[in-house]
């Protein structure tokens, strides 16, 4: 089954009102029809200006995480319906800068996932290994292990989800995961995810960890990659669409 790639940007606590619209408008000049899905995943407090120049066009949009809880006294927190009210299709969850900094567990990654489809928002499950544990040969214990608390908690709605290996040592270093390392983990999960739901061809398995406009055609071409969730070279528009580019 052939699908559309799915290229995702993640801004992380980058931008500001000036700096999105002008990355914004040149992306929106760049794309032409691209052959990929395309979404920007921004800052919360500029989820409404996202709205605004992007509704009824070819980027989609997202956030970058949500509470777990659907409402109440949690000081800070963004719910999923607050989201929704902003138009985003997407949001990040598990995170590896928040499992790190933030002490996300994977029972608070798995929550957040199933807060989001509730909504009707796709969450973009962020999975992977440290250096640490690639060298301890623990990289498909470990991703295995973030990806089945969240099987657990969606359960029927498996196939909603999509799913970013990210290896942790891979992420804003400039070090790139080769297209076989980051094939054979996307394989592992692809399987995971074929044990839990028959539709498993259907999820996006995006690679992200220093994707950029030169590696991102390698990556791409594997068969178990769906797309790809890029941080920095996201905040550049000629890089951003040379990555779009090269998804087809
Ligand atoms: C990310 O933060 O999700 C990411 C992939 O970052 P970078 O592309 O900068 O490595």
């Amino acid at each position: 089954m052939t699908k559309k790639k799915l290229i995702a940007g993640n801004w992380k606590m980058n931008g500001g009102l000036a700096a999105n619209e002008a990355l914004l408008r040149a992306l929106l000049a760049g794309l032409g029809q691209p052959s990929a899905d395309v979404a920007v995943c921004a800052p919360a407090p500029y989820l409404a200006q996202l709205q605004g120049l992007l509704a009824g066009g070819p980027i989609g949009w997202g956030a970058q995480d949500l509470s777990a809880h659907e409402q109440g006294a949690y000081t800070g927190e963004v719910s999923a319906a607050m989201l929704k009210d902003f138009g985003c299709r997407y949001a990040i969850v598990g995170h590896s800068e928040r499992r790190q900094y933030h002490g996300e567990t994977d029972a608070t990654v798995a929550a957040k996932a199933q807060r989001a489809l509730a909504a009707g928002i796709t969450p973009i499950v962020c999975v992977g290994e440290t250096l640490v544990e690639r060298e301890a040969e623990q990289t498909e214990a470990v991703v295995k292990r973030q990806l089945a608390a969240v099987i657990h908690a969606v359960a029927h709605c498996t196939s909603e989800i999509v799913v970013a290996y990210e290896p942790v040592w891979a992420i804003g270093t400039g070090q790139t995961a080769t297209p076989e390392q980051a094939q054979q983990v996307h394989a592992v999960l692809r399987a995971q995810l074929a044990a839990a739901t028959h539709q498993a061809e259907r999820v996006h398995i995006l690679y992200g960890g220093s994707m950029n406009a030169a590696n991102a055609a390698s990556l791409l071409a594997q068969p178990d990659i769906d797309g790809g969730l890029i941080g920095g070279a996201s905040l550049k528009a000629p890089d951003f669409l040379r990555i779009i580019a090269a998804a087809h």
